[in-house]
């Protein structure tokens, strides 16, 4: 199997860190956008840049877009276009459209459009950051759905030379202990006896609303 190719369509800061990102990664990408400047600033780090206006299937087409395996649509302020060109990438058969979206109306249009995966980047970012300035304890939460999130929390005093037998998040608190960050080494899936200690930074994963009891500890 060849390495899978992404096409990003909108060049602003969102499309832009993640055709960089991409490429980086060794990845194939096109970047596109109808602003020329921006498409200046990639131009020599990623696979192809095009200034185009897509918002016609012809000219989509003319790009190559059926090529590729992924197509992210980056388009914010523009929703008209950024739902437009959803429908038509969709139409075109595009196996898998990801869409950024800038608030939950455009995320539902989007959905019913046929996008397979809407971001928020705004929102997830603003949750984050609230989260981590919200709790002392929190080092950074990831939503996994709305119920459940990923957080990296910091050891809590009481549980500082304790071993995770005896501090029994999953009864007590009804938090699981993924992972363990120590310095550069992490613990993955720590076993009973492991011992924690004050400078350990424990990744933990659960229901919102038990990661936030075990937070206020
Ligand atoms: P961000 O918030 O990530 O900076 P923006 O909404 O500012 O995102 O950027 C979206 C980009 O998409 C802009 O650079 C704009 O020129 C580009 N864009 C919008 N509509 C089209 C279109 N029909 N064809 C090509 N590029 C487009």
């Amino acid at each position: 199997m060849g390495k899978r190719q992404f096409a990003v369509i909108g060049l602003g800061r969102f499309g832009t860190s993640v055709a960089l990102t991409l490429a980086e990664m060794g990845f194939e990408v096109m970047g596109i956008d109808r602003n020329e400047e921006l498409v200046e600033n990639v131009k020599d780090y990623i696979t192809y840049a095009v200034c185009a206006d897509v918002h016609e299937e012809k000219v989509l087409e003319s790009l190559g877009i059926r090529n590729f395996d992924v197509v992210i649509v980056a388009i914010g302020d523009d929703l008209q276009a950024s739902i437009l060109i959803t429908l038509i990438l969709k139409e075109m058969g595009i196996e898998h459209v990801v869409v950024k979206a800038v608030n939950d109306i455009h995320g539902k249009v989007l959905e019913k459009v046929g996008a397979d995966k809407v971001v928020f980047p705004e929102r997830d970012m603003g949750m984050r950051l609230a989260h981590y300035l919200a709790r002392a304890n929190i080092l950074d939460f990831i939503e996994i759905s709305e119920e459940y999130s990923l957080i990296e929390a910091k050891v809590p005093a009481k549980m500082v030379d304790k071993t995770l037998r005896e501090i029994d998040l999953r009864s007590k608190y009804g938090v699981s202990v993924l992972a363990i960050k120590r310095g550069h080494q992490v613990i993955v899936s720590p076993p009973a006896d492991q011992r924690l200690s004050a400078s350990d930074v424990l990744i933990l994963v659960g229901g919102n609303r038990e990661l936030d009891r075990f937070s206020r500890m």
